[in-house]
């Protein structure tokens, strides 16, 4: 999440989450589209989606009591063996070790091999025998990783590990600049008087779930428009996963027509609904 928004924004949306759904229970009696709208400005709804199934598995299968063991968590959408370790040493305390980018950077750095996340994991058990409170190991390696081993610039002075590790005091290149695909995309915000214009089945694919305002993506939809009076009202920059798109956004006063596969939403109801970033920064 933190490669589309800053820190303090997931830090404040999380918790804002939290608030609004405190529990598995919590979750009863409500819709994803309650979650989408709270959820909106993260990114990456997939996992909203995931979530909302998961936790509705949870309530029905699992009596509202989260899974303590790999195959039943592993069989929850959206839970992969990563996601699985991290519960089972975080939130359960059993013997586990979830393998981020972070903690396989570390041992990697540490051993001086280039290692798979399994054998990591082998290293890892067979280090610790004897019981130990896993919780604690999972989040401290992650810690200890992203605040002293860090990607680029390891302090390797102020490094526990740094008499032995293979690694140390070797110097990290910065690979800041992974190559972002470059898109332009024009959006339409038609409007009637009282109404915007929106579409259900947009072909610009990147938030399933939510209702979309059209683009020119939606060729069949807006062969339906007269575009001659179209008036161009903002343009800039978003960005979506590695995709960096130029977005243009045209204005386009009608009346309500009933055009194939459109919705229309009354102006005053827009802010009610759950919508993305990008359409929420086309509207305002
Ligand atoms: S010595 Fe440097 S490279 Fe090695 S683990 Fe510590 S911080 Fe990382």
């Amino acid at each position: 999440m933190l490669q589309q928004t800053t820190v303090k924004t997931v830090e404040n949306k999380i918790l804002e989450i939290i608030n609004i759904f405190p529990s598995f229970n919590s979750f009863k009696n409500k819709r994803l589209e309650h979650l989408l709208k709270v959820w909106s400005g993260l990114g990456y709804y997939k996992r909203a989606e995931n979530l909302f199934k998961a936790v509705t598995i949870i309530n029905n299968s699992y009596n509202g009591k989260l899974p303590d063991d790999r195959d039943s968590l592993i069989s929850l959408p959206g839970v992969g063996k990563y996601t699985s370790s991290a519960i089972l040493a975080i939130g359960h305390n059993k013997k586990s070790f979830p393998v981020d980018i972070n903690v396989k950077r570390l041992i990697q750095r540490v051993s001086g091999l280039k290692l798979k996340d399994d054998e990591i994991e082998e290293i890892l058990s067979l280090a610790c025998k004897k019981k130990i409170s896993y919780r604690s190991l999972a989040e401290s390696m992650m810690d200890y990783s992203s605040i002293i081993c860090k990607k680029n610039s390891p302090e390797c002075s102020k490094c526990i590990f740094s008499s032995f590790c293979k690694s140390a005091f070797q110097s990290f290149k910065n690979n800041k600049n992974i190559k972002k695909n470059n898109k332009e995309i024009d959006f339409y915000l038609i409007n009637s008087p009282l109404h915007i214009c929106f579409i259900k089945k947009p072909k610009f694919q990147f938030y399933k779930n939510f209702i979309h305002l059209p683009s020119n993506l939606d060729k069949e939809f807006i062969a339906n428009l007269n575009l001659k009076n179209k008036e161009k009202i903002k343009s800039f920059k978003f960005t979506i996963t590695n995709n960096l798109f130029q977005i243009n956004v045209y204005k386009l006063n009608l009346k309500k027509l009933k055009i194939n596969n459109s919705v229309w939403i009354e102006k005053s109801k827009t802010n009610q609904l759950a919508l993305p970033t990008l359409f929420k920064r086309i509207l305002n």
